[in-house]
């Protein structure tokens, strides 16, 4: 039987087949299922967590560790105030229809999709042209057969109220990147006043969304990992872009998809630069990262793709916007994360609608020197003239442009004040020298969000594949949930005790251990495989000997035999990717 993933019920697909892997082995189940499940919300299981942290941990690992991006973690409910300055209160609604006889409500453009009518020709389509498309294609009501209202938009926040106070309204959040703006100055304090520097939150948002039925992919509650990158829109300059210049990004580009073609077209970082297909040094670094990142995931390039958003498709505050996507089984491209060019949307919103100054100085490397034509009242031949009225006419004349003054006396020999005509002999004419330092801006800002569910998901499912009717999980190794498994022969005559100490020794030394003693080695092998257990490591009558154990490799089910002293540093080398498997021990033959 060939390595291809497959599952082991031929009637059931991969997303099946995992679901139902996640439910027995405790990977996520769905939430409150005493009570019959409510569609949108799962619960991780010991698995699960432990699968979750770490690949939270590899984003953590390389925008936190490797770029000293700030982390940060804020509340989920957030005052009305602030979804209504960032635009979600207008815009996060989505296009909702209603069964007439069940009352089932559902995603107007998934129903359409369905029947062929694309996403991005859904998306621009208003209400009424959604319900002409209803009647045409004769789509009802997939549960009842019953026919549907009026399409209406629905805002997919949900609303609560602060407090006992009715006024008070609030929303959980849709997304963690508006709790980075609110703290623009506290952050921008904390990096010494200096652009760019970014901070990230990876936390848990709600969307309220119309009718969650794809798993992971789509729940009610999920975690966001939001990086809001800050600098300046005159130097733009990435200083890490020469480490991924040469990555190459799959991309389909917006003129490919009006054509209603999907073929992507490769560039490196560079080319798509140069050639202007991302605007922006930042974004372009922030997608090559992004690709590495569901590389170290599992997920190999040619099954990525990166999508140019089209004018109607992006959000309402994107310049630029690139959806990253993964091929899966059952759902096709599932976008994993979104790249956007925010502009200085956000801090401007926050900014207008708090009263808060949010721009921050930049000083010219040379002062600008400017001198101004200044017209001051000669008040000794005012006095005479205008008498009680005099400060008052040399008020208003100061309000009057110089150019203005000038001109009027060139071309009358006077220039109306008010009333009165104040002549060339009563003014004095002069230039005022200013220095100005620097400038007052608005930060501009790139935005990568990662679903942190969908890429478990994605993990999970690439790392899926069956062999001789047996599921196993290949994890890549720095995500793994179970590092080493620890397997005595025999539960008797010191066997366990030995592999209890040998746990002991290897959860001392930082790694994540299962021991089990339960049944056959092979059922145990088994057990570990589906719970994608990277190594395990069993102990038997030579080891109480000569204190070596057999290791055996969860992907291949070689097998090789090392001394007990050397483990804790050949495993570090292994799960630090410096060393393969062989180099673990000597070969033995596979038991
Ligand atoms: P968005 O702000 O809509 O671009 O979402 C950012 C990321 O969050 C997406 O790329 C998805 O990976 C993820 N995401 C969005 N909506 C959901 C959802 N309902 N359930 C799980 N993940 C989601």
């Amino acid at each position: 039987m060939s390595d291809e993933a497959k599952c082991s019920k031929p009637s059931c697909d991969k997303f099946t087949a995992i679901n139902e892997l996640a439910k027995r082995r405790g990977f996520f189940w769905s939430s409150f299922e005493i009570y019959g499940g409510t569609g949108g919300f799962v619960t991780y299981g010991p698995l699960g967590t432990r699968l979750k942290q770490n690949v939270e941990a590899r984003l953590r690992e390389l925008f936190v560790k490797k770029l000293g991006i700030f982390e940060l973690e804020s509340s989920v409910i957030a005052p009305g105030k602030v979804f209504e300055a960032s635009g979600h209160v207008d815009h996060f609604k989505e296009p909702m229809v209603e069964c007439q006889v069940c009352h089932t409500r559902f995603r107007a453009d998934h129903l359409l999709e369905e029947k062929g009518i694309s996403s991005k020709e859904a998306e621009k389509m208003s209400l009424d042209e959604i319900a002409q498309e209803i009647v045409t294609h004769g789509i009802i009501c997939p549960d009842c057969k019953g026919s549907f209202g009026k399409p209406q938009r629905y805002l997919t926040m949900f609303e609560t109220t602060i407090g006992p106070y009715s006024g008070a309204v609030g929303y959980g959040r849709p997304e963690a990147a508006q709790n980075i703006f609110v703290e623009f100055n506290r952050l921008f304090n904390i990096s010494r006043e200096k652009l760019p520097f970014g901070a990230i939150q990876i936390g848990h948002a709600l969307r309220n969304e119309i009718s969650p039925r794809q798993g992971l992919i789509r729940l009610r509650e999920f975690t966001i990992s939001d990086l809001e990158f800050f600098f300046d829109p005159e130097d733009q300059s990435c200083r890490f872009i020469e480490e991924v210049e040469s990555d190459v990004l799959p991309i389909l580009l917006c003129s490919t998809r009006l054509n209603e073609c999907e073929d992507v077209t490769f560039f490196t970082v560079r080319e798509a630069l140069d050639k202007k297909i991302i605007l922006c040094e930042w974004q372009a670094f922030f997608m090559a990262m992004a690709k590495r990142l569901l590389v170290e995931l599992g997920v190999p390039m040619e099954r990525q793709r990166f999508l140019e958003k089209l004018t109607w498709e992006k959000a309402h505050y994107s310049a630029q916007s690139f959806d990253q996507e993964v091929l899966v089984d059952r759902w096709g491209w599932v976008e994993v994360s979104g790249h956007a060019y925010r502009t200085d949307y956000d801090l401007s919103c926050h900014m207008k609608a708090s009263g808060v100054d949010l721009r921050v100085y930049k000083e010219y490397p040379v002062p600008v020197e400017t001198e101004e034509l200044v017209i001051k009242p000669i008040m000794a031949k005012f006095g005479p003239v205008y008498k009680g009225d005099a400060g008052k006419v040399a008020a208003e004349l100061a309000k009057i442009s110089a150019d203005k003054v000038v001109a009027d006396i060139n071309k009358d020999g006077y220039v109306m004040v008010g009333p009165y005509q104040v002549f060339k002999e009563q003014v004095e004419f002069g230039y005022q020298k200013t220095v100005e330092r620097g400038t007052r801006f608005i930060p501009h800002v790139v935005e990568p969000s990662f679903g942190c569910d969908r890429l478990f998901y994605v993990a999970l499912e690439y790392a899926y594949r069956v062999k001789d009717d047996r599921v196993i999980l290949s994890f890549p190794r720095c995500i793994t949930p179970i590092q080493v498994g620890i397997y005595p022969l025999m539960s008797k005559d010191g066997l366990d005790t030995k592999a209890l100490e040998l746990q002991k020794q290897l959860i001392q030394a930082g790694f994540m251990t299962d021991y089990d003693e339960a049944g056959s080695i092979g059922r145990r092998y088994a057990r570990a495989d589906e719970a994608g257990v990277a190594l395990g490591v069993t102990i038997d009558y030579d080891t109480l000997n000569d204190d070596t154990v057999t290791i055996r490799d969860r992907d291949s089910w070689q097998q090789v035999r090392t001394s007990i002293k050397d483990l804790p540093e050949l495993l570090r080398q292994y799960f630090t990717g410096k060393i393969g498997f062989e180099s673990l021990g000597k070969s033995v033959q596979s038991k």
